[in-house]
């Protein structure tokens, strides 16, 4: 999710109320325990390398699941949710209505004596948990979803089960217990709900121009997921982000005729529902590198001056996924693209190809700089974010132009249909990053936010550099280096604030006046920093991919993560890991002195470093000579393993005009001013360069 700044978007507004409203004084008391204490104590301080370089206890354990080098363990399982859904939008009440054969595999070495699924329209409820936690839901609300029947079916019979619902939860007691390496059960829900207006966020539905659209997501009950290190994670919806397991799902939408229904997946009854010129349309936009129109404005404008009685069932299928989404509309415009990208395995009328990047959108969002360019975006996005990490899984790629949601589901997106020119390029790459991180690689969002927001923001970056020549780069938006555009300037504020909670906190705690800075921006800058300061591109790609395959279709943790970089790059990241993730330390270096082998710059000089900071990250020393010319070296993290100060012995030559730390900017300095000293040129210097003038230090005395 992002929310950009000028767009509506109901989730950022909300989480802005919980900062402010809700509970600043317990607010205050989290980060003090979270962050800001490590913060204020330590950088205070003279740093300790015994601190800084202590061994790191990882918070989750290595054991027969998750293994020393960050791997899947020997005993590796997850549990699998194979789901058959059908629902009705019904646009004359506003409600969906639905029930769903759901398939639960349970691979755990444990029996299941009861099941636990996610009821997320129940955040809509007055007085849901999600409403307190989030105070403007208090003023609007839906009855939450309501359940009709839930039933085991076995041998062709159904036996009636009672579900035992709290807040956005829904226990199912087993009248047996499901075995576990491998049992499995069938279990068959009906429901209906009401579909919020557009401050559902997420889900819901809004005005268009020219008529209604649906923007249907988290609306079917959901497996929570069991896994080895809590058993049922039954956090409740609060309007945080989520965490399911994977399965292939068969879902129909069953909407007025006319309508457009684009969702996850593939459409799997083309010829029920599509014109024969729609048909012949998306034929040519298999072949085609730029987009064709499917459904144009014309098209549009027929449909929507042709009230329609009847329905039509629109069937789609997608494979190996944690969820699924769609949008429903007569509204929507409708384009596509070729996706270049190799055919699925099984290629059939569940898994079509040439897979297609597509847009949907009102008429009011068509026009140069706009949604016109949507699709070339997300073709880029798709292709790029495949070469580099990890192919994409699924058929095809969709993006919404709808209220402004910004919000992720796997091969669909809900972005804004105000979003324009370089937002629109930003918002579109980051919500189908999120293909990768957490729908491809399957982390706990609910609970470990930076490795879904931060590691999707972190491949952003680098699209935004890739698209056309860097027509969008450097990425500058809210969710990544906002003020400046340089990263190691604009986090420096957010490292020396010490209410800033720490990358380890829960993602539930997390204020919305940090989200962005803490989440996104430290969490991306984070990888970055390892990537280009620590690792090298070589080592760390390597190793991210390395990851990136190891946890795809899995449930990796911190841990895991951490421990796959430290033995695929070759690396001991203890004291990064702990500075940067589990404190706020920043480095902070000062050049103390520069001084002459017995005051003779042929026979050498003397420079003078000083570690101040707690997170002692690489640092490059520039030094230029009076002639002009100019040398660098790299103070590595370890020469800080034993003291504070370091004297750098520099080959005899010509008097020292400027020795610079870090002059490019690379790593987040808290204080710059002693980091330079620079000798004032006079004309003695102009006609015999090598005279020594006493050099000194700029800075070194300054605060
Ligand atoms: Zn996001």
């Amino acid at each position: 999710m992002i929310c950009l700044s000028g767009v509506k978007v109901s989730g950022c507004f909300e989480k802005t109320w919980f900062h402010k409203i809700i509970r600043p004084a317990r607010r205050g008391l989290l980060a003090g325990l979270l962050a800001g204490s490590a913060l204020s104590v330590a950088q205070a301080a003279e740093p300790d390398p015994f601190q800084i370089f202590a061994p790191l206890a990882y918070p989750q354990p290595v054991n027969l699941y998750h293994s020393g080098n960050g791997a899947p363990g020997p005993m590796a399982w997850k549990n699998r949710a194979d789901y058959n859904i059908h629902v009705h939008v019904d646009p004359a009440t506003h409600t969906l209505s639905g029930s769903e054969t759901l398939t639960y595999t349970n691979n755990s070495p444990e029996s299941l004596s009861t099941l636990w699924l996610q009821l997320d329209q129940n955040i809509y409820q007055q007085g849901s948990r999600g409403a307190y936690a989030a105070p403007q839901r208090l003023q609007d609300h839906t009855d939450g979803m309501i359940i009709e029947a839930v039933a085991l079916s076995a041998d062709g019979r159904e036996t009636p089960l009672t579900p035992l619902v709290s807040d956005t939860r829904m226990q199912v007691p087993l009248p047996q217990a499901l075995p576990g390496k491998g049992g499995h059960l069938t279990l068959k829900v009906s429901w209906h709900y009401t579909i919020p207006g557009e401050w559902g966020g997420r889900t819901g539905f809004s005005q268009n121009q020219d008529g209604e659209m649906y923007e249907i997501a988290q609306f079917y009950p959901r497996m929570a997921v069991y896994d080895d290190q809590r058993g049922w994670d039954t956090a409740p919806y609060l309007g945080q982000e989520f965490y399911l397991d994977y399965g292939d799902f068969d879902y129909s939408v069953t909407v007025p005729k006319g309508f457009l229904v684009a969702g996850s997946g593939a459409l799997t009854n083309p010829d029920a529902v599509l014109s024969a010129q729609e048909k012949a349309r998306l034929a040519q936009a298999a072949t085609s590198e730029t987009r064709i129109m499917i459904r144009t404005p014309e098209d549009v404008q027929a449909i929507v001056h042709q009230p329609q009685t009847e329905t039509q069932t629109w069937q789609f299928h997608m494979a190996n996924t944690r969820d699924i989404a769609f949008v429903a509309s007569p509204t929507l415009l409708w384009d596509a693209a070729r996706l270049n990208l190799p055919a699925l395995e099984g290629s059939d009328s569940k898994n079509p190809a040439p897979r297609l990047a597509m847009s949907v959108y009102p008429a009011e969002a068509a026009g140069a700089g706009k949604w016109d360019r949507s699709t070339e975006y997300v073709k880029h996005a798709i292709e790029y974010f495949s070469g580099k990490w990890f192919p994409y899984p699924w058929p095809n790629a969709v993006n919404v132009g709808g209220h402004g949601a910004a919000m992720e589901y796997p091969g669909i997106v809900f972005d804004g249909k105000e979003d324009a020119g370089a937002e629109l390029f930003w918002v579109t790459t980051h919500e189908l990053g999120h293909g990768w991180f957490p729908m491809i690689v399957g982390s706990n969002e609910r609970r470990n936010a930076f490795m879904d927001e931060g590691f999707n923001t972190f491949i952003d970056v680098y699209a935004s550099d890739h698209f056309n020549h860097g027509e969008f780069a450097p990425k500058h938006d809210v969710e990544f280096a906002p003020q400046t555009g340089h990263p190691a300037d604009d986090i420096v504020p957010v490292l020396k604030d010490q209410s800033a909670p720490v990358l380890m906190t829960p993602a539930d705690l997390i204020s919305e006046k940090y989200r962005h800075s803490v989440t996104y921006f430290k969490g991306a800058y984070g990888l970055q920093l390892l990537r280009e300061q620590i690792l090298g591109a070589d080592r760390f790609d390597r190793a991210f991919q390395h990851y990136i395959a190891l946890w795809a279709f899995r449930h990796p943790t911190p841990s895991d993560f951490f421990r796959v970089m430290e033995s695929e790059a070759g690396e001991d990241l203890s004291w990064f890991w702990r500075g940067w993730y589990f404190k706020n330390w920043g480095p902070d270096y000062r050049l103390k002195s520069v001084s002459y082998v017995n005051g003779n710059p042929v026979q050498g000089a003397r420079v003078q470093v000083e570690n101040k900071g707690w997170l002692p990250l690489p640092v490059v020393l520039a030094i230029t000579w009076m002639d002009g010319s100019s040398a660098r070296l790299t103070i590595p993290t370890e020469t800080w393993s034993q003291r504070n100060t370091v004297t750098l012995q520099i080959p005899g030559k010509l008097a020292i005009r400027s020795a610079v730390l870090d002059p490019d900017h690379m790593i987040p300095d808290l204080n710059r001013a002693d980091n330079s000293f620079t000798v004032k040129l006079t004309a003695a210097h102009q006609f015999a360069p090598s005279a020594a003038s006493t050099p000194t230090v700029q800075g070194a005395s300054a605060p």
